[in-house]
């Protein structure tokens, strides 16, 4: 009955900040700024699940031997994600003790839980590369069946349209800030995830032209509480954020 009742709750909590407050939540590289979490650990991703967060994004490189692991840097604790075989990148342990996730873990994990998979693919050192990755991926999404819960998000624009042309109907955004929304949208693409910065001091105007487009706006990676104040009152669709309880906080207000 107890669990019965946390689960009506926690979905109640979910709508309120979802659905009533319009802005949603996303967990930069999982909830990891906690105790027996690390950024990008599987553990991260339950946690930002279990705190009713909207999303949880993540970031994904191809080792050398094309394989698709869960990770930021480039070269992690000694190790360079591109260029390395899995068997090297899989031997790192995340600073929780974790096992470096592969996407397989990650998408299996995923699946058993309500949060947004928002996946980045890192930009690739060429463009064959990248191609090969995006196929990847999609193959991944298919298999474990969350591509209705997942958003695409990178650097590259090749891999953003090379995406939209393997899956049309999923929601794609474009990371790198130098494209404006009204270029975005021509693309097909679904929105703009930009840098705090470049909505705020570089283009405000963006912020306009993309609501009056239908253009959909991501701003990252937001932790002050005057930033994060900023972008909530600037009704921006996401906040992309290492402080997601204070921003749940602040929606709450
Ligand atoms: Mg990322």
């Amino acid at each position: 009955m107890k669990k019965v009742l946390l689960i009506i709750v926690t979905l109640l909590m979910a709508n309120v900040q979802g659905f009533v407050f319009g802005q949603k939540v996303i967990c930069h590289r999982g909830f990891w700024d906690t105790p027996g979490s690390a950024q990008n650990s599987i553990a991260a991703l339950v946690k930002a699940d279990s705190i009713g967060a909207y999303g949880s994004e993540f970031d994904v490189w191809m080792t050398a031997d094309g394989e698709l692991v869960v990770n930021h840097d480039k070269v992690y604790k000694g190790v360079n994600m591109e260029t390395s075989t899995f068997e090297q990148v899989r031997a790192i342990r995340l600073d929780n003790g974790e096992k470096l996730p592969t996407l397989d873990e990650y998408l299996a994990k995923g699946k058993e839980l309500k949060i947004r998979l928002v996946l980045e693919m890192k930009s690739l050192s060429d463009l064959n590369r990248e191609d090969e990755c995006v196929a990847k991926i999609v193959r991944k999404l298919k298999h474990y069946g969350v591509l209705d819960r997942t958003d695409i998000i990178a650097f590259s624009i090749n891999a953003c349209l090379a995406f939209k042309k393997l899956l049309p109907d999923t929601n794609i955004y474009y990371l790198d800030g130098d494209y404006s929304p009204k270029k975005v949208k021509s693309l097909g693409l679904k929105g703009i995830d930009y840098h705090q910065n470049a909505l705020r001091s570089e283009h405000p105007e963006w912020l306009t032209q993309a609501q009056e487009l239908g253009v959909e706006v991501n701003v990252w990676t937001v932790d002050s509480p005057e930033m994060l104040q900023y972008y909530v009152d600037k009704h921006v669709d996401y906040i992309t954020t290492n402080k997601p309880v204070e921003l749940q906080e602040l929606l709450k207000k």
